[in-house]
């Protein structure tokens, strides 16, 4: 992959990245089944036995719009993403980046930042990077500072939103007659510069992981959504544009909802219906005409706007694990990314 190579300016772009065996996986001389076979195409190496037992490698292939390998950085990730997405909202559009996949493949690590043992450099997570680049936009000739910038930043737990930040108080959503949908209390700080939102990404990532409010909800059971809002300063009232970017529940808890603890095979049903009405919404988004199920979950209702609009971009961030432990998890990750992708 050249960072020379052109950037296809789709409605809906979408990208899978394989992250490296990490030391638990390599300890257990685990076998690395992707293979990265160009910027678009991979192949996984499935296990499968024979009828006689004996075991034999299914080599499936996957086509996507980039295809990352385990030696990108965020960077790279974020200029074929998440970055031409920017100027969207400068131009009166949503813009929305997904990250998806089972948990421990990289989503937090891609969206927050690289992480240094238990530490995150969130300079470097598609947040940050984002941040960044709005502002040198604003700052450029074209723009000339005319935007109020703000940041939010939220969790969706079930049914149930908490403001990440603000001592993670749960936050109602509401709908009006117009089909407008707001989240009710959400804390939207104004922003000046890429400190002060790496400040707020460091709060409400912290508040994440820490300090649980609800039940024992943690970050693999919770969508994270981090927002940048774009506002003229001539009129503060009216949004221009806004950027979400969100961090999804492990998709492995809504594949299985047979296990036999209520409430883990209730929260397993809620993230199974809410990444099911996300894919529909994003179809819907590359499809004129056709209808966007945002009701569907909490997450799409609060996205509602992001689904709508001739202007609106998205792209989705696939994330896989490379171990062979992992294939089943991540055939389905692959196939979700492709259904997402196929119109
Ligand atoms: P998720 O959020 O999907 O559950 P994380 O982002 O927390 O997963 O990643 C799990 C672990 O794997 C973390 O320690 C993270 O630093 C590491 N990791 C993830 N992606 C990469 C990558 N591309 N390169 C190196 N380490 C990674
Ligand atoms: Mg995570």
């Amino acid at each position: 992959l050249r960072e020379s190579d052109p950037i296809i300016e789709n409605q809906i772009t979408v990208c899978v990245r394989k992250r490296p065996l990490n030391d638990r996986e390599n300890n257990k001389k685990e076998v690395d089944v992707i293979t990265v076979h160009s910027k678009d195409k991979l192949i996984v190496h499935e296990p499968k036995h024979k009828v006689d037992l004996t075991k034999y490698l299914e080599n499936q292939q996957f086509r996507f719009d980039y295809v990352f390998d385990e030696t990108c950085t965020n960077l790279t990730v974020y200029k074929f993403t998440a970055k031409p997405l920017v100027k969207t909202i400068f131009e009166g559009g949503m813009a929305t980046c997904f990250a998806y996949g089972q948990t421990g493949s990289g989503k937090t690590h891609t969206m927050g930042g690289e992480f240094r043992g238990k530490l995150q450099n969130f300079k470097n997570g598609i947040y940050g990077l984002v941040a960044k680049d709005v502002f040198k936009l604003l700052e450029s000739p074209k723009y000339k500072q005319a935007f109020m910038v703000s940041a939010s930043f939220f969790e969706i737990y079930g049914k149930l939103v908490f403001d990440l930040l603000c001592k993670k108080q749960r936050l109602r959503v509401l709908e009006d007659g117009k089909q407008i949908v707001q989240v009710v209390g959400l804390t939207e700080k104004v922003v000046t510069g890429v400190d002060d939102v790496l400040d707020l990404i460091q709060k409400g990532s912290n508040e994440r992981t820490s300090g649980q409010t609800f039940a024992n909800a943690n970050s693999s059971r919770s969508h994270a959504v981090f927002q940048i809002s774009l506002r003229k300063i001539s009129c503060p009232s009216k949004l221009v544009g806004k950027f979400s970017l969100i961090d999804l529940a492990g998709n492995e808890r809504g594949a299985d909802t047979s296990k036999s603890n209520r409430q883990t095979r209730i929260e397993g049903a809620d993230i199974n219906k809410s990444l099911l009405a996300l894919k529909e919404c994003i179809r819907a988004l590359g499809r004129k005409g056709s209808h966007c199920p945002f009701r569907g979950s909490k997450l799409t209702q609060v996205l509602r706007d992001s689904f709508i609009g001739e202007r609106s971009r998205t792209c989705m961030i696939a994330l896989i694990s490379p171990g062979v432990t992992s294939c089943e998890h991540t055939l389905n990750t692959l196939r979700y990314a492709d259904r997402v992708k196929e119109l």
